[in-house]
């Protein structure tokens, strides 16, 4: 496998196994790209945890510009479930 597939750049950020694991089938999304001025694939990458769920920053797989960000809920089991 070609390392540089895996963008040396994200993995200080793959430190985790589960992160990893979800690098290899990144989102197929695309999003415009202002630097790009194009639709471009996006990668994911792991920005903070917080408290309300992981935030998550999109960038352009050509030109590494930050084009979004997402907070994805915690999907660990609740305890609060009645
Ligand atoms: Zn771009």
């Amino acid at each position: 496998m070609n390392p540089k597939d895996t963008g040396y750049a994200n993995r200080r950020y793959a430190q985790q196994p589960n992160e990893r694991d979800a690098y290899r089938d990144f989102d197929a999304t695309e999003l415009y790209c202002n630097r790009c001025r194009q639709a471009a694939p996006v990668r994911k990458r792991l920005l903070l945890v917080l408290p309300e769920g992981d935030k998550f920053e999109y960038v352009c797989a050509y030109c590494s510009t930050s084009v979004g960000t997402k907070v994805e809920r915690d999907t660990r089991p609740n305890s609060l479930i009645i």
